[in-house]
């Protein structure tokens, strides 16, 4: 019996290496996710663990951190495992999510040693992360070198936004140097923007406002289908707090901390990424979830400030597009949390957005009120499976994915 061909999707960070692998089921051109899972706490007590399509168990393996299994081993075991593991199927494809494709790459691009190096150049722009991506695709070039690999971009779903939009108000030589507005979360929106507009294709030519609420999280202005703003900006620092990250700030206080604390760059970008956001106002979690279920004032503080600013930052999408035809939800917080759906929606009913109690509390898809001048949608987003259609439709033009 023939088998199944499949592709390998990866999400590799600076301590954890996210998997799943994609099945397609040929007649229908379908993409099914058959095993998810990730290695974590890679440098230090790592942890393999792999599911099935229904999330069962399929696999939680643990080292101790006397002696870290070296990032490169840990790859080796988790492509060992899958291949050991999935008789049926054949991985004919590795799809990567890389944060960074810089002001040229506006498209998925395949894998050679130029591309490679095109990557590899993009470094400065996405230090904490770039490196990271780009070492699971030289590892995984190294083990399987017939593999053929697709990166994929959170920054190319953004290569349609205006100069108002990218540009920052700074002397143009650092503007031309690459000094400007990328925003993240591309992978996110698209799949978004897509799941959307199949089932209201009579929002095709409309304005959309997109939250992405996760750990990380950021808006995004799509028109027409388009990407034509969003708050993260050079980095994923911008726009609306997060989890641990601060989201917009006053560079002044940067130049503050500077000169008064004499704090350096490591101390800052630690205080700015690792200390901020959810945890750093509430001193308890950078976890929604937890912020939620607790009495304590600064967990609502930073509950309050975060619903604050995606609301402010929702209008400035509608500002960007001259208007809002819907607004979305999407991602861990967006997906998962009414309250906070409901906190957000209700700073913005004099936009003529209201949402329904009873469909926000059952999640379902439309959970805007029957006379809400905008529609509000609750969409789960799915990045993998859009690297995964996008690996394959590189490797395969004019195949279709549905
Ligand atoms: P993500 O990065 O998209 O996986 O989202 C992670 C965030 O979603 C964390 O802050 C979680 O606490 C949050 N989250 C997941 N489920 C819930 C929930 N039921 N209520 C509130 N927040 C949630």
């Amino acid at each position: 019996m023939s088998k199944h061909q499949s592709c390998l999707v990866l999400n590799a960070g600076s301590s954890s290496l996210k998997f799943s692998v994609f099945r397609q089921q040929a007649a229908a051109g379908n993409l099914n996710a058959i095993l998810t899972g990730q290695i974590s706490g890679i440098g230090g007590a790592a942890r393999f663990e792999a599911k099935d399509a229904d999330r069962r168990q399929l696999a939680d393996h643990s080292w101790d951190d006397s002696e870290p299994m070296p990032r490169e081993k840990l790859l080796r075991f988790a492509l060992h495992w899958i291949h050991e593991h999935l008789v049926d199927d054949e991985i004919v494809a590795a799809g990567h999510r890389v944060v960074h494709g810089g002001k040229e790459i506006s498209a998925p691009l395949r894998i050679d040693a130029a591309a490679i190096d095109a990557l590899e150049a993009l470094v400065p722009l996405a230090p904490l992360h770039q490196p990271h991506n780009v070492a699971a695709i030289r590892m995984l070039a190294e083990i399987y070198p017939e593999l053929s690999q697709v990166a994929c971009f959170d920054t190319a779903f953004h290569a349609t936004q205006p100069w108002q939009a990218r540009t920052f108000a700074l002397p143009k030589e650092l503007s031309d140097e690459g000094v400007c507005k990328y925003g993240f979360h591309g992978l996110s929106y698209e799949y978004v923007t897509h799941s959307l507009l199949a089932a209201r294709p009579e929002l095709a030519n409309g304005r959309i406002a997109i939250c992405h609420l996760g750990n990380g999280s950021s808006l995004c202005a799509v028109q027409a289908g388009e990407s034509v703003d969003t708050s993260m900006s050079f980095s994923a620092l911008d726009g609306v707090p997060m989890g641990t990250r601060c989201g917009a700030l006053d560079p002044g206080v940067l130049l503050y901390l500077m000169r008064e604390k004499q704090m350096g760059l490591e101390e800052i970008e630690d205080l700015l990424y690792r200390r901020s956001g959810l945890l750093g106002v509430s001193g308890i979690s950078n976890d929604m979830k937890v912020l939620q279920e607790t009495d304590d004032p600064d967990a609502r503080k930073a509950v309050e400030l975060f619903c604050h600013r995606v609301a402010r930052e929702v209008a400035a999408m509608a500002a960007a597009m001259e208007g809002i035809d819907a607004l979305v939800f999407t991602a861990g917080i967006g997906e998962n949390s009414p309250a906070i759906r409901e906190m957000i929606s209700r700073r913005l009913g004099w936009l003529g957005v209201q949402v329904d109690a009873a469909r926000n509390a059952g999640r379902q898809f439309e959970i805007s009120a029957a006379d809400s001048r905008i529609p509000v949608f609750v969409v789960p987003t799915n990045e993998e499976l859009m690297i995964a259609k996008h690996t394959l439709a590189v490797l395969n033009p004019g195949v279709g994915h549905a």
